[in-house]
């Protein structure tokens, strides 16, 4: 997406300018020291330094980030729609939000408290990114009272 090195997964997902400031939005967020530097390093080792008792959040967190840089390379490279950092942020939360609606509720009140702290980040993103970024993308069941 930066046109800066040959595309790789670590590039891509980790190591990309574009990747790395979702990445610190939620690494900052959740006060771990850095950011996963490859897909190994993700499910290995990194992973590791969450509480067990955020597991279950953090690997949403994380799926939802791959994914959703994902999507943005793809918008960029096959229809040449480049997709800012925010809206990549508020699209992960988005999905988290999505995702988290979706299971249980025994895991789900367990997350209840870190979703409150994603969404309370997305103030600092200011009300341009809601209105120019997320606006648009947001279907019918989905509104920006549910995230
Ligand atoms: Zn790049």
């Amino acid at each position: 997406m930066c046109n800066s090195e040959i595309e790789s997964i670590d590039h891509l997902f980790f190591l990309c300018p574009v990747a790395n400031q979702v990445w610190c939005h939620f690494i900052g967020l959740f006060q771990f020291p850095d950011a996963p530097r490859s897909m190994s390093h993700l499910w290995g080792q990194w992973r590791l330094t969450w509480p067990k008792d955020k597991r279950v959040f953090g690997d949403l967190v994380s799926k939802s980030i791959v994914w959703n840089v994902w999507l943005a390379r793809n918008d960029c490279l096959f229809k040449d729609i480049f997709t800012t950092v925010n809206c990549i942020i508020m699209k992960t939360v988005r999905l988290i939000h999505f995702w988290l609606s979706s299971i249980a509720d025994s895991p789900r009140e367990r997350c209840e408290e870190d979703i409150s702290m994603v969404r309370r980040s997305l103030d600092f993103l200011g009300p341009r990114v809601l209105d120019a970024d997320l606006a648009p993308h947001i279907g019918d069941d989905h509104t920006l009272e549910e995230i």
